[in-house]
């Protein structure tokens, strides 16, 4: 028996491949049986060519068997095997690989399936193992060889008797150290789920022997073990299906085996694409938000799987973060991986595949919008404010894909509406989108500001969230109609009562700049008001910042001193007008009082908190007695 020493780069290489490479040690597994399923394919790929061989699909599987006794954990196939010169030259030096090599001298014969690409994949079997032996028998030698090797040491490589074509792979699984355990690579159920988790889509059967407990026969109470081969991956696919073979609930079966999520999802998209880059995805629009959603934990991603074998379980460089409610699956075989096969050499690939996958969102939602209304609304209502996030993130960046997917709910529909609609039905004298801010819909319908607007036959939008009003500032206007906010200095509105509260204003001056002056550093202006018709007063603002932004931002961390300029609006049609302005004329401590009364009035309206309720509650009373 000879001993062979790894090549001095190799040493290193191994060295380094047990302890870093790889971040998670389950993965040797997927190495291994990807390895072995690159082996059948070869033989597969020759029994194109060569008459003499026969592929029955039946005498092509990978093999599984753990032994807690011995602690070696075998990985068997009925692959094309490997000759004493290959188990040298592919296990003995590492990064070679075989496969790569196939695949060059047989890209003639579409070999992409092919997995390994790198030659170290095998190594990681030192992550879990103290030594590897494996036996193997080329289809195309006569003899069988043994390869054995304890890590960096060397190699050993030696005749052995075996009877069939194929490899058998043993690893003695290490003994558990004090901060690491290997027995749960000696567990059945773990691994099962290993190979579930990353080999599912391996295309040949990879079976293990399974104990359970059976009904003795003859008994209805008394329980057996028994061993039973299983076939543990389920092999074909669901996305490399034809989708016409595909039925809805077979796509709800796989959201929920993937567990994707509990809820059913709205709706699937199943793309097949052909074109520069190749892929297949099966994408989800759940039906209801995650519990985390729209938290810090919350981790957006699609799994990523390169032919079949799962790479990452959630790539977020394929989703934009407008879109980062969509659940499900990518496979491609134009992905360039890194050594470990987890992370993306370059991302030209992936940013192609993300780009396509983005379209096909904003297709799929906008066909729903258009023929599925109510599924639509339902979407909206759980994800809506993401996508509205979305119109305002990066600096307005993504407001063109966002802008016709976007709803508010309308003072006329009574429902959510879209902007298409609500500019399509403008009267032609209506030259802003109008809009008014509220916690709720209840409450914004109570607003006095809205008044006049809605009294001109005017649509109004209801922004209920906190994202609306920043959204709508950076969309800036949408088929060239502006927004405009209900309680903004100027409404736009061609107002015949303009002249007229014009010459209240004149008229009332000193009124106004004595309230004013009661009020300094709460408001900027007193004025008589244009759009009030029955209520008393109400706050406007001028300039940029509104009053629901005002709060929104209040409620940040170091939000600093943010203050909307508002405007206290007083109704000159109102009898409280009057009250007021015989008060300023006899009596300046009751328009005081008046124009104290009247402003907090104003702030319980906006839902703004009152600076002093106690004061607020004591005016009230000097007013009863
Ligand atoms: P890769 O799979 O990236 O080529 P590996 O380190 O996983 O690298 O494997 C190295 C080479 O060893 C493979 O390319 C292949 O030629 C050979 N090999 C490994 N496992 C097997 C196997 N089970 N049957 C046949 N050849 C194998
Ligand atoms: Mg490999």
């Amino acid at each position: 028996m000879e001993k062979k020493q790894f090549q001095a780069e190799s040493k290193r290489l191994l060295e380094m491949m047990i302890n870093s490479i790889y971040t998670q040690k389950e993965i040797f597994l997927r190495e291994l049986i990807s390895n072995a399923s690159d082996a059948i394919d070869k033989i597969y790929y020759v029994a194109l060519s060569d008459p003499n061989i026969v592929f029955d699909k039946d005498n092509y599987f990978i093999k599984i068997t753990a032994d807690k006794t011995s602690r070696t954990l075998t990985i068997r196939d009925t692959g094309i095997g490997m000759t004493k010169e290959e188990l040298e030259n592919n296990l003995g030096v590492i990064a070679k690989s075989g496969s790569l090599a196939f695949k060059k001298e047989n890209q003639s014969k579409d070999g992409h399936d092919i997995i390994g690409q790198f030659g170290v994949g095998f190594y990681s079997a030192f992550m879990v193992a103290d030594s590897v032996t494996v036996i193997s028998k080329s289809l195309t030698g006569d003899s069988a060889y043994k390869w054995e090797s304890e890590g960096a040491e060397g190699y050993t490589i030696e005749p052995c008797e075996k009877d069939e074509v194929g490899t058998e792979i043993t690893l003695k699984i290490k003994d558990n150290t004090e901060d690491e355990s290997y027995d749960e690579f000696l567990e059945e159920y773990r691994l099962k789920s290993i190979i579930k988790k990353y080999s599912d889509f391996i295309r040949y059967p990879i079976k293990m022997d399974v104990s359970s407990k059976r009904l003795k026969e003859g008994s209805d109470n008394e329980f057996e073990d028994v061993r039973e081969e299983q076939t543990v991956n389920s092999m074909v696919p669901i996305w490399r299906k034809n989708k016409s073979e595909l039925k809805t609930e077979d796509y709800e079966q796989f959201y929920n085996e993937k567990r994707y999520g509990f809820d059913k999802p709205l709706k699937h998209i199943h793309i097949s694409a052909d074109g520069a880059v190749v892929y297949q995805a099966i994408l989800y629009i759940p039906e209801s938000i995650p519990y985390d959603y729209y938290s810090k934990e919350f981790e957006k991603g699609l799994e990523l799987y390169a032919n079949g074998v799962l790479i990452m379980n959630k790539c977020s460089d394929l989703l934009p973060d407008y879109f980062s409610f969509v659940k499900g699956m990518v496979d491609s075989e134009s992905l360039s991986l890194n050594i470990s096969r987890e992370l993306l050499q370059h991302d030209r690939q992936l940013k192609l595949i993300a780009k396509n996958i983005q379209s096909k969102i904003k297709s799929q939602l906008q066909s729903m919008l258009k023929d599925e209304r109510e599924s639509y609304e339902k979407f909206f209502k759980a994800f809506g404010r993401q996508l509205k996030f979305g119109v305002y993130s990066d600096y307005g960046m993504h407001k063109d894909v966002l802008q016709d997917l976007i709803m508010f709910h309308s003072s006329k529909e009574k429902k959510l509406v879209t902007l298409e609609e609500y500019v399509s039905r403008m009267p032609e004298d209506q030259k802003f989108i109008y809009y008014a801010s509220g916690e709720s819909i209840e409450r914004i319908e109570k607003l006095p500001q809205a008044e006049l607007v809605a009294d001109k036959g005017y649509e109004i939008l209801y922004f209920t969230d906190d994202i609306d009003e920043f959204a709508v500032k950076m969309l800036g206007a949408y088929k060239e109609k502006s927004f405009k906010s209900v309680s903004s200095g100027d409404l736009g509105l061609e107002d015949e009562q303009k002249d007229e509260s014009e010459a209240t204003q004149q008229e009332n001056k000193d009124l106004f700049e004595y309230m004013a002056s009661q009020l300094a550093g709460k408001v900027k202006e007193v004025r008589a008001s244009k759009r009030l018709k029955s209520h008393p007063v109400c706050l406007t603002t001028e300039g940029d910042l509104s009053i629901e932004m005002e709060k929104i931002l209040k409620a940040m961390p170091n939000s600093g001193d943010v203050q909307a300029d508002k405007v206290l609006e007083i109704n000159p049609n109102h009898g409280v007008f009057q009250s007021l302005k015989s008060a300023y004329e006899s009596d300046k401590e009751k328009a005081a009082l008046y124009t104290a009364l009247l402003y907090n009035q104003a702030l319980l309206i906006e839902g703004l908190p009152l600076q002093d309720p106690v004061e607020f509650t004591n005016d009230i009373c000097k007013i009863m007695v």
